[in-house]
């Protein structure tokens, strides 16, 4: 069994996984919560961790053609939204690099005592992990 590396983050607050509580991204990341996702509002974040991602995939959207990845979460497989790899049009640009987390999919939560301090990493088994879920 292999092992998982899992961040935990120290923000403000913290955007984690709404299946699994997997920290996912610090709320000072946010860089618009103006987007649209395929379940309704999503947010635009400089940085995610704990996630993996798909395949790159060309999509239509509302704004223009894009390159795209799905971005999963570690722990608990649930799409979360995706990764901006490539815009086509130069306004849109600004989302090279950024990712899509879906409001639906997660949920934010203020930063607890336990966690203050600078983030820290630690290593799980991965069995152990999923048996905490
Ligand atoms: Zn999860």
């Amino acid at each position: 069994m292999g092992r998982a590396f899992r961040i935990y983050l120290a923000g403000e607050s913290v955007l984690v996984c709404r299946q699994c509580g997997n920290h996912l991204a610090v709320s000072e990341g946010v860089m618009s919560k103006q987007f649209t996702g395929q379940h309704g509002r999503a947010l635009l974040v400089q940085q995610v961790v704990n996630t993996y991602t798909g395949e790159a995939e060309d999509r239509e959207m509302r704004t223009g053609r894009h390159t795209v990845r799905d971005v999963y979460c570690r722990v608990c497989h649930t799409t979360l939204g995706w990764k901006y790899d490539f815009a086509f049009e130069h306004d849109q640009k600004y989302k090279e690099g950024k990712f899509i987390l879906e409001r639906e999919m997660i949920t934010e939560k203020p930063e607890s005592k336990r966690d203050h301090g600078r983030p820290r990493i630690e290593e799980l088994p991965v069995r152990e992990v999923l048996a905490r879920v």
